[in-house]
């Protein structure tokens, strides 16, 4: 029987969450934590992404407006531990400057825009890339848009569903042409794929034969 695009994508993702449970994304506290932390997550691993959010949180500047009142050097300092400090202090600064811009700092206010517009202008801050902005948007303001990332194109081109050198707005159509709009759906998604992808579709040796999805290897479109 052949399947739908669709049905396969949600097969899949039953399948992870069967064998995996939720997942309960995103660690953080409030919604400018999660934005903090997709910047601080560039290139590192979430442990140092804690640190440097601890850190920042110790001092009492878990706070857009306060946070932006800091200068960009004490900034590089507190987050040292995410690695990159002095680059990622400089796209906190762009990030902070879009949200005084954008709402005064008030993260609510950002309701009354459209879901594209939002991700446009997100996009125009320096250092913000795709997989960041839609971080944003998905966990931080629950907006509809589906992340990827390398993990999502390592386990979607093994399954001859996409190509390994898929480009980044490619592979998020291949999801939200196919899945219904639904935040909660793509936020668990995402967070399964990296999951799966840690535990079991790991770079040089997936261990297919251990893993949920080794009933799909058939499936290629
Ligand atoms: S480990 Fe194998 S079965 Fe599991 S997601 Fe990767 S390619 Fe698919």
């Amino acid at each position: 029987m052949t399947m739908t695009h669709e049905k396969i994508l949600i097969s899949i993702y039953e399948a992870m969450s069967a064998r995996l449970g939720p997942s309960n994304w995103w660690p953080a506290e409030s919604p400018f934590e999660v934005m903090l932390g997709a910047v601080l997550t560039q290139n590192t691993a979430w442990s140092n992404v804690e640190k440097a959010l601890n850190n920042l949180r110790a001092a009492g500047f878990m706070d857009a407006r306060t946070l932006d009142e800091l200068d960009e050097e004490s900034l590089a300092a507190y987050i040292r531990p995410s690695g990159f400090y002095r680059l990622k202090a400089m796209r906190l600064k762009g990030l902070l400057a879009w949200l005084r811009d954008s709402c005064d700092y008030d993260i609510a206010q950002l309701k009354a825009h459209d879901d594209l517009a939002l991700r446009e202008s997100l996009l125009a801050v320096r250092g913000i890339g795709p997989e960041t902005a839609d971080s944003i948007l998905l966990y931080a303001l629950g907006r509809p848009f589906f992340v990827v990332d390398a993990y999502t194109r390592r386990m979607f081109s093994r399954h001859g569903m996409v190509s390994a050198d898929v480009q980044y707005d490619e592979l998020q159509n291949f999801f939200q042409d196919a899945l219904p709009s639904d935040v909660a759906l793509f936020n668990e998604y995402h967070a399964l794929i990296v999951r799966v992808c840690k535990e079991w579709c790991k770079k040089n040796t997936p261990r297919c034969e251990l893993c949920p999805l080794c009933d799909f290897m058939e499936y290629a479109l």
